[in-house]
């Protein structure tokens, strides 16, 4: 297993729309154990392979508060949504923002497995935040996109500035 590089906002890689997965083979499989490795480590509650640089459909989430409960969706499409819920929502490639979301509370998904078998499930809270927002980054979508052109602008900015300085502390 292999932890893997998080792409940070605003990286363009993180605006690719994401390519359906044909085969659910052992690869696949193994990109699935660096994410959740990658995701554990970070530490966050959910993944996309988008944000590793990997531009195919697939997530990884665990919001259990002991990290035992990890859900894999591979091809994930959102059939159904219900309700709407209010979420202070962060993400491993915006580090250090939270901001207020709105999303649908409760949503039916239809999705492969790590085995790849077809299966559907309906899932609420945090949980269905949790694939509402990593399906988004499949889509090259990020949760600033819901906030005003002026909040982006300016964590873009911060994050721009605190990269910069890295690099200079790093050279
Ligand atoms: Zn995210």
């Amino acid at each position: 297993m292999a932890k893997l590089t998080i792409l940070e906002f605003p990286d363009p890689r993180l605006r690719k729309k994401a390519v359906p997965v044909d085969n659910v083979d052992d690869e696949l499989r193994a990109l699935i154990d660096d994410m959740f490795e990658t995701m554990y480590a970070a530490p966050g509650i959910g993944l996309a392979a988008t944000q590793v640089d990997v531009h195919r459909r697939l997530l990884v989430a665990d919001v259990s508060a002991d990290k035992d409960d990890p859900h894999v969706f591979v091809n994930p499409e959102i059939l159904e949504k219900d309700g709407v819920t209010v979420t202070e929502e962060g993400c491993l490639s915006v580090p250090g923002y939270f901001e207020e979301v709105k999303r649908a509370e409760h949503i039916r998904v239809r999705y492969l497995d790590r085995a790849g078998h077809e299966c559907e499930g309906e899932f609420e809270g945090l949980l269905a935040v949790c694939v509402q927002h990593e399906i988004d980054h499949l889509d090259g979508r990020l949760f600033v996109d819901y906030l005003s052109e002026a909040k982006r602008s300016r964590i873009r900015k911060k994050l721009e500035k605190e990269r910069r300085q890295q690099a200079a502390v790093v050279a």
